[in-house]
């Protein structure tokens, strides 16, 4: 017998039949004696159709009430699941995030949890149900309802395991586990049967949306093992855990992200004080930079380049705007046209020679790289987005990374890619 708790995404819980199919899942794992604890997202495309209705009515809704919005979501999924496992004569409760004990700060759409008070689930588990919570919500202390980001439900499902002491935390979705890169894009991806907390860390803040980096540092921290795998079929899925029994691969995968912009401040002074004055005015008006790269200077002038999340740009440019007469310059120019593509593994810290053979891959496929930026365990290149699958699979193929098999579904298109991950934002 294990404690389980179970994540099923948006996918997963799209229609009644899949929310049946999620139902007779669970009960199975009840049947087999587990007890069960379940963590729902909205049902297919919900949240961001409800994004749509905001910003229908408000070009920039108020914070608050988009989290009172967006936590509404959830809450459709979590009673139709209940309802349609008490039809198959079963116990089952579902509980809004605040219900399940989930406190956080204070940061609307983005919250963070501070506390959780689990024992209200125990003892409905306790007492034979099976127990649905509603995954991307909170509150806070003094009671306003919050969510934490997009693809939040996988951190409510780490958090709840954790504060229950659970076994295993499954994260059900549409792929079978953590593939080396996202196998809609590069089909010769291969399925790994586990994955170190640090390199999974570092492929889901490079945009393997599989799993929220968020969850995936809460796991670490509190060691709760994952279990990604598929809400479809029954093969294992990739365990996400501290130590794994593999030999640490130079590169476990490649992850890409489109969701970000590049803006370039255009023949600024170079001198002392200028990048301070850019970048302390970006992070107060609250612009999450990533990337920064400065050019050579000629005649004491220079280019100044960073990269946001697109959500970010309508304050980097307000901010960047206000500041140019202190830095000297006149202009700045703004690209949205871009893909990050990025190689991860822990063991590139003791492997030289992985930056000459990633762009030597991509000179030999005509792929330009506009910025690059490293860390110990990262080489990260933007391109132009139409370039961004190329770049994924030349990059795997040169890493020895490629199966012999290939992913059966549709490969997607750059656009597809792009409105995919539009939904991360
Ligand atoms: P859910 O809605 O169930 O939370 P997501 O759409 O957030 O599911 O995550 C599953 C998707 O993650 C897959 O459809 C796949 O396209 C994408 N993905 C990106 N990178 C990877 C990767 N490295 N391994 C597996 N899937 C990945
Ligand atoms: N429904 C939320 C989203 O679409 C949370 C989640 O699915 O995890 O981002
Ligand atoms: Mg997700």
């Amino acid at each position: 017998m294990a404690f389980v708790v179970a994540k099923f995404g948006g996918t997963s819980v799209a229609s009644p039949e899949r929310i049946q199919m999620v139902a007779r899942r669970l009960i199975a794992s009840k049947q087999a004696g587990n007890q069960v604890v379940a963590v729902v997202s909205a049902m297919g495309k919900t949240t961001d159709e409800l994004v749509g209705l905001a910003k229908a009515l408000n070009e920039d809704p108020p914070a608050r009430e988009m989290d009172m919005l967006l936590s509404t979501g959830e809450q459709v999924s979590m009673s139709l699941l209940a309802m349609a496992i008490q039809a198959r004569g079963y116990k089952a409760k579902s509980f809004t995030g605040w219900q399940a004990g989930i406190t956080t700060d204070r940061n609307y759409s983005r919250a963070k949890i501070e506390d959780i008070d689990a024992d209200r689930i125990k003892r409905e588990v306790e007492r034979g149900a099976i127990v649905i919570v509603a995954g991307f919500q909170g509150l806070t202390e003094d009671g306003d309802i919050t969510t934490l980001g997009r693809g939040g439900s996988d951190t409510t499902a780490v958090a709840l395991a954790y504060g229950l002491g659970a076994d295993v935390c499954e994260i059900y979705s549409d792929v079978d586990g953590v593939y080396t890169a996202d196998p809609r894009v590069c089909p010769r991806a291969k399925k790994l049967d586990e994955i170190c907390y640090d390199d999974m860390l570092e492929l889901s803040s490079a945009g393997a949306g599989v799993l929220q980096a968020r969850a995936v540092e809460f796991a670490k921290k509190y060691n709760v093992v994952i279990h990604s795998r598929s809400a479809f079929t029954d093969t294992p899925g990739t365990l996400i855990k501290e130590v794994t029994s593999m030999e640490q691969a130079v590169i476990s995968g490649v992850a890409h992200d489109t969701s970000e912009v590049k803006v370039t401040i255009r023949d600024l002074k170079d001198q002392y004080g200028i990048a301070s004055t850019v970048f302390s005015a970006l992070a107060g008006n609250m612009v999450n930079v990533d990337m920064i790269i400065q050019n050579v200077s000629e005649e004491g002038h220079t280019d100044l380049t960073f990269t946001c999340p697109e959500s970010d740009l309508e304050r980097a440019c307000e901010t960047v705007e206000r500041v140019l007469p202190q830095i000297g310059a006149r202009e700045y120019v703004v690209d949205k046209n871009i893909a990050k593509v990025s190689l991860v593994g822990t063991g590139m810290k003791s492997s030289p020679g992985v930056a000459a053979r990633a762009f030597t891959a991509l000179a030999e496929n005509q792929v330009n790289i506009l910025l690059i930026s490293t860390s110990p365990i990262r080489l990260s290149i933007v391109v132009e987005a139409s370039q961004c699958a190329n770049a994924v699979r030349c990059l795997h193929t040169a890493f020895d990374l490629d199966s012999d098999q290939v992913f059966e579904e549709t490969q997607l298109s750059a656009e597809e890619i792009a409105a995919k991950m539009n939904k991360g934002r």
